[in-house]
């Protein structure tokens, strides 16, 4: 594969999804102006919305595409408007920060939800599902993380989407950092919508999201919306009409975007980078495991795209120390998200390869060496805490 960035030239690798590390193609795609109302720019636009719904198996011509400016939340919060109708109701899965944020989303627009909170790295069974909405005949929605970002947990969504359309409701997904690898196929799940953006699994910079749903419901989803600048049904409207956004549109981003669906075919598109990545979790994974270090989950529930790894135990660990140490060698870590251990993330999606993994588990090592850490076992606590998550 070409056009991996060199960290030699002073740029980190982003072990981070979202914003990730892009190759050199898509920084340059951006340096050049674009009128919005342009024929040039509409048809940058025209391309975007057919690749993304060939990405997600649209053969039958059910779907549309409608990219929205901004970054993930927004979209999510202009499909939870759009398209739940004010006397609707969402059942929201959440099992994370993502999850609650959805549930947040539910309570600012002010429209009735039940929550299935799950703490912060079980998964939410079809069997719960169905059970919830065998409960109560108002729910009209499920809202579904599909990988959850915080923990990398990926949600069994086959169930869950089972379960949603035995009850006869509608299903919402948050694909946001699983789309363009996960499979997300709307010949294999009945999904209402779903939504992503640019700067996760397509590999674009960050500047806006998009929302696939089925034509139907963009065109019922007329007068939903709560907000005028979040309204899909507008936005869809507009760009059916007339090829243009509705408001300035981020020109460079989906020059950029366009750069990235073009590498995305290249590379043998979504079952492509899934392997790529499913290595790179892989060689991370097993080389983290040999320093000692132990994951969050057990490997059935592992995502390919973010890691959560317990934070050692020995008294010379410090999470920003090693935060530090790590970007030194070139490599930007995320903080964990879990409420009741200490924990920290690697990513791995973006612009890299198995090569650039085995790296990052050399760079760890020194690090540990650096902070004089003997060992990276965890304390008896987290390890007691995942052994909850196995019952
Ligand atoms: C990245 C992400 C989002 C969107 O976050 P933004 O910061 O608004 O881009 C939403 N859901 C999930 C699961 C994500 O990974």
């Amino acid at each position: 594969m070409t056009a991996f960035p060199d960290p030699e030239l002073g740029e980190p690798y982003l072990l981070t999804p979202g914003p990730l590390t892009t190759s050199a193609e898509v920084k340059q795609a951006m340096l050049r102006d674009w009128g919005s109302w342009d024929g040039d720019f509409r048809a940058m636009t025209a391309e975007v919305r057919r690749r993304l719904l060939e990405i997600a198996g649209d053969t039958a011509g059910a779907y549309d595409c409608v990219p929205l400016q901004g970054s993930g939340s927004y979209c999510v919060e202009a499909m939870l408007g759009s398209f739940v109708p004010r006397d609707g109701k969402v059942l929201v899965l959440a099992n994370g920060a993502y999850g609650l944020r959805a549930a947040e989303t539910m309570r600012y627009l002010g429209r009735a939800f039940t929550l299935i909170d799950k703490g912060d790295y079980l998964p939410p069974r079809g069997a719960e599902v169905a059970q919830a909405l065998a409960a109560d005949p108002a729910i009209t929605h499920v809202l579904a993380i599909h990988c959850e970002t915080s923990s990398g947990i990926l949600n069994p969504i086959p169930e869950i989407a089972e379960a949603t359309a035995q009850a006869g409701r509608k299903l919402l997904i948050d694909s946001m950092s699983a789309f363009g690898a996960v499979p997300l196929d709307v010949r294999d799940l009945q999904v209402e919508a779903f939504v992503s953006s640019a700067n996760k699994c397509i590999e674009g910079v960050p500047g806006f999201g998009f929302v696939i749903a089925r034509k139907e419901t963009l065109a019922g989803a007329k007068g939903n919306s709560h907000s005028l600048a979040l309204d899909l049904h507008a936005q869809w409207a507009t760009m059916e009409k007339t090829g243009q956004w509705r408001y300035t549109p981020p020109t460079h981003v989906v020059a950029a975007f366009v750069k990235a669906l073009e590498m995305h075919r290249a590379e043998g598109g979504a079952p492509a980078r899934l392997a790529r990545y499913t290595r790179n979790r892989d060689t991370m994974v097993a080389g983290m495991r040999a320093l000692g270090f132990e994951t969050l989950l057990a490997d059935s529930w592992l995502s390919p795209i973010i890691v959560t790894f317990f934070c050692p135990a020995d008294p010379a660990f410090a999470f920003p120390r090693f935060y530090e140490l790590m970007k030194d060698r070139g490599f930007i870590i995320y903080p964990g998200k879990l409420t009741v251990v200490d924990s920290f993330r690697i990513g791995c999606i973006g612009r890299m390869d198995d090569t650039v993994m085995n790296r990052v588990v050399t760079a760890a090592q020194q690090s540990l060496a650096d902070m004089g850490v003997a060992s990276a076992v965890p304390p008896a606590s987290a390890l007691a805490e995942r052994a909850n998550l196995a019952a």
